[in-house]
């Protein structure tokens, strides 16, 4: 059985995620979608929040589990029987960063590969940080993020109070 581990932030889920997240399902038996607390960004939305939100989205795929994670990604995946890591790319400013990620983990477990997915040309530019941004000035988020992101990204704001 292919199990392949699709880390990241997903602060919040973009379309762009989403269609990696299609396109991965469809090359392995069971995905899991794996979100990580990284000290390294503040979040908009805690672990649980995000966890809840893309459980909601993917409900309807049938071989698509999420989870979050700490620690080391390696021992993440070898604890769920996944030697399979996803990662989406969107172009060369991605590549440098994922390259090294994935000769990083390959250091660590010989056994793990990284697979490489692009989203489809019309999600390619979208990033979190931007969705993030351009929500926080107002602007329309409306065909970078599924529905229930838009509300829960309103929301925060308004809790908040920006
Ligand atoms: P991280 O903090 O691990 O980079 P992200 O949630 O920002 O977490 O991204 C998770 C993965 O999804 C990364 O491999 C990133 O390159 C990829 N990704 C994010 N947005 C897109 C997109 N619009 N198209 C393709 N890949 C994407």
């Amino acid at each position: 059985m292919h199990i392949a581990v699709y880390p990241g932030s997903f602060d919040p889920t973009t379309n762009g995620h989403l269609d990696i997240i299609k396109r991965a399902a469809k090359l392995c038996d069971k995905l899991i979608v794996a979100v990580l607390e990284n000290p390294a960004k503040k979040p908009l939305f805690t672990v649980e929040e995000r966890v809840t939100h893309l459980k909601e989205i993917l409900k309807d795929y049938e071989n698509v589990e999420v989870q979050s994670f700490s620690g080391l990604l390696v021992d993440f995946a070898k604890s769920v029987g996944s030697n399979i890591v996803v990662r989406g790319l969107r172009g060369v400013t991605d590549f440098s960063y994922e390259f090294q990620m994935a000769l990083t983990n390959r250091s660590l477990d010989n056994e793990i590969e990284t697979l490489f997915i692009s989203a489809d040309t019309q999600y390619l530019f979208f990033s979190s940080s931007q969705v993030k941004e351009i929500a926080l000035f107002g602007g329309n988020i409306d065909n970078m993020v599924p529905q229930i992101i838009k509300e829960e990204i309103n929301k925060k704001l308004k809790e908040k109070s920006y």
